[in-house]
């Protein structure tokens, strides 16, 4: 009996929590209606989004490679034995890693590395279903096929493809992609590990010439690489005299473990990097090499090569050009981890809505408890970051298509563009991503932290991408380094690279005063308007740009160019940031724009409005400074945020939905999911 009273009580605390998941929506039949209005207690209208809106939605969002990743997805799901489990030793998890990518490779027979060398799209589009079984094996692929099988294909020529491809693609050839070492991660030209020709034996000798020079966090290095991509000075000897000519930094392949035993090659030590914060499934290990013998063959020569007699040929005429030909090659890693960040971004901010719409907490006196989702502040946490999920989705998209392009055109202005994008996307997303794992985490209470809830992973899997394939702080630099670049073209009438075109055709209106009265309209349609949005947006870019450039010939006349760079540096960060912001809304702008379902595209019209206010209001002190915005139409941008920000949270699940990630990623055992199941999971997990 005492029993069934449980059963009855369970049973009502769920049809209460399913109600509460959409109280909106429990009468489906009705409908068929597009995104709208409905009256609410009396209080401010709701917007409702229908069955077939939300669907609609889903396909909007869903990639076209959306088949490719149901393989994975179907192959994990089938595989119990290879999914991680929440409590695993370092060991067990990178043989376990090891496994999920031979079993992804070998049983599934999806061949990632095809798609790096002819449909990079669909490359990512695997990167971001892997990541979501385990980041450490999306991680563990990336070193395989985008860094060391992408270092043979785009820095090396046809022997080398001819000789490596197969071994790479089928997982015989496992590699790594040495380049770091103890004393140079971000200076790359800084390198100090050696590859001296030998004409006599017609070889490349490889040295460590000190400690700093070993190569450090390198991936797949410490258990599984039997090659590995080393990137060292190129010393040429020269004939007559015993001088050696440096000529700058090149790739060469070079083989640690034999691949009959796997032991260890002599000249080489290897040792392991130990247990990290994250990604443990990744075996990071460090190289040392001791006059280690390889074939001139193995110098990956497509941009500089040696010759029988030692002559070095280039089509590049200085050494920094051949540098950044070599690095440029290298950007799909940025790309992916980019795109992949947003993937991480998606899981967690549906992970944290999901529960936010099933918790209560408080309420009015002598009524039910509300939803922690009816609260303002927790609105303010997750619906902006709602709204930046679905910014950065099209975002990356769109840099994966001018990826795609890059590579079968090769097109100039294209490569700058996708080289200053992905550095800008890459630094701005993982940085706003990190941080959000953290107020995810945080807005789903003490239940967040439980590990089985995958915040605790999400955040220390994913915050090593602030650091690698290009720490953060040093890409912003970049971009803000070929925003001056761009901007001096334009004063001297040079062409300006696709993305920054805004600069050309508005920077004179825009670093023109702001027009007062403009400056004070505040109605909704004004503040809703994409013109308004994205002339604020350029607005502050253009002005953080022209004020950089003044800064910086000021101060360079005293503390030289990097110097004058040193003392502007936190400016020319915001510079970059607020650029890769403008080129975010624009994109979400068309992306609205091109949605063909008006009902989709009102839903998508609201979360770009809010993705749009929310950040002019954060950072209202540089519009109210040079007075572009009035301090009636700055309360008003705040109060229209807030809205929206309402108005979204009413949409909120179906938008989570739309993301359409499979049930094994948002997994989540303890009371964070929307279903009947989860409710008795989580009563099984904790035992009673
Ligand atoms: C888990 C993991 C896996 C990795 N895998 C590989 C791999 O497979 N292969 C490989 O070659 N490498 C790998 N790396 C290395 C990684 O690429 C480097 O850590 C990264 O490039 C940063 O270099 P660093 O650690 O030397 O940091 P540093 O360059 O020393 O930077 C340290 C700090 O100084 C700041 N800083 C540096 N320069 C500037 C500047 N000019 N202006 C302002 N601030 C600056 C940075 O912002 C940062 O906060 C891996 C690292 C980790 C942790």
């Amino acid at each position: 009996m005492a029993e069934e009273d449980e059963d009855q009580r369970i049973n009502r605390r769920i049809q209460r929590l399913s109600l509460h998941l959409n109280p909106y929506l429990h009468d489906e039949e009705e409908l068929g209606r597009v995104v709208e209005l409905v009256a609410c207690a009396g209080v401010r209208p709701k917007l409702i989004i229908s069955v077939s809106t939300a669907a609609q939605l889903s396909e909007y969002m869903r990639g076209k490679h959306r088949g490719l990743q149901d393989r994975v997805y179907e192959y994990f799901n089938g595989k119990p034995d290879l999914h991680t489990p929440v409590e695993i030793s370092k060991d067990d998890h990178r043989e376990l890693c090891m496994r999920q990518l031979m079993g992804l490779v070998r049983e599934a027979r999806i061949r990632p590395f095809v798609y790096v060398a002819q449909e990079p799209d669909k490359y990512f589009s695997i990167l971001e279903a892997v990541g979501s079984v385990d980041i450490s094996l999306g991680i563990k692929m990336g070193v395989q096929y985008s860094l060391w099988g992408g270092s043979v294909l785009n820095l090396g020529t046809k022997k080398h493809r001819d000789k490596y491809y197969e071994g790479i693609d089928n997982l015989d050839y496992p590699g790594c992609f040495a380049m770091t070492e103890l004393h140079h991660g971000s200076n790359v030209q800084g390198l100090q590990t050696v590859a001296t020709f030998d004409p006599l034996s017609d070889e490349f000798v490889i040295d460590t010439p000190n400690d700093g020079a070993i190569k450090w966090w390198i991936g797949n290095a410490a258990v599984h690489g039997k090659f590995a991509t080393v990137f060292a000075k190129l010393l040429l000897p020269t004939h007559d005299t015993k001088v050696v000519s440096d000529m700058g930094v090149h790739a060469f392949i070079v083989p640690i473990r034999d691949l009959e035993t796997h032991q260890t090659l002599p000249g080489i030590e290897i040792h392991d990097c130990g247990h990290k914060v994250g990604l443990n499934g990744v075996d990071n290990g460090a190289l040392r090499f001791r006059s280690v013998r390889i074939p001139r063959d193995n110098l990956l020569n497509r941009f500089g090569d040696v010759s029988r007699e030692g002559k070095y040929t280039s089509s590049l005429p200085s050494i920094n050009k051949r540098f950044a030909a070599t690095l440029g090659e290298l950007v799909g890693g940025r790309v992916g981890l980019a795109y992949s960040s947003v993937g991480v971004l998606k899981v967690a901010v549906t992970i944290a809505i999901r529960y936010s719409l099933l918790r209560q907490q408080f309420g009015p006196p002598k009524q039910p408890e509300i939803s922690i989702l009816d609260y303002q502040s927790h609105q303010h946490k997750l619906m902006p970051m709602l709204a930046s999920a679905y910014a950065f989705h099209f975002a990356t998209q769109d840099l994966v298509k001018k990826y795609s392009e890059m590579k079968k055109s090769h097109d100039e202005q294209v490569v700058g563009d996708v080289h200053a994008l992905s550095a800008g996307l890459k630094a701005y997303v993982t940085s706003y991503t990190a941080k959000s794992l953290s107020i995810c985490r945080e807005s789903c209470g003490g239940h967040g932290y439980a590990a089985v809830n995958r915040f605790g992973s999400l955040r220390n899997d994913h915050d090593i991408f602030q650091t690698f394939e290009g720490d953060n702080t040093v890409l912003l630099q970049q971009v803000a380094a070929d925003l001056l670049k761009q901007y001096q073209q334009k004063f001297q009438g040079g062409t300006l690279a696709v993305t920054w075109n805004y600069l050309r055709e508005s920077m004179n209106s825009y670093l023109s005063q702001p027009n007062p009265v403009t400056a004070r309209w505040e109605g909704e349609d004004h503040l809703r308007d994409p013109k308004f949005q994205l002339d604020a947006f350029r607005y502050r870019t253009s002005r953080l740009l022209q004020s950089a450039a003044v800064r910086l010939r000021k101060h360079s006349k005293n503390l030289g160019s990097f110097g004058a760079w040193n003392r502007c540096l936190n400016h020319l960060l915001t510079l970059a940031e607020s650029h890769i912001e403008s080129v975010i809304l624009a994109k979400f702008i068309e992306a609205v724009q091109s949605c063909p379902d008006p009902s989709s595209q009102a839903a998508l019209k609201l979360v770009c409005d809010l993705y749009a206010l929310d950040r002019i209001w954060n950072d209202i002190g540089t519009y109210r400074n040079v007075d572009y915005v009035a301090p009636n139409k700055a309360k008003a941008v705040h109060k229209l945020s807030e809205y929206l920000s309402f108005q979204v949270r009413n949409i909120a699940k179906e938008l989570v939905d739309a993301f359409d990630l499979p049930d094994h990623v948002i997994r989540a055992p303890i009371g964070m999911q929307s279903t009947a199941e989860a409710y008795s999971q989580y009563t099984q997990y904790v035992g009673f």
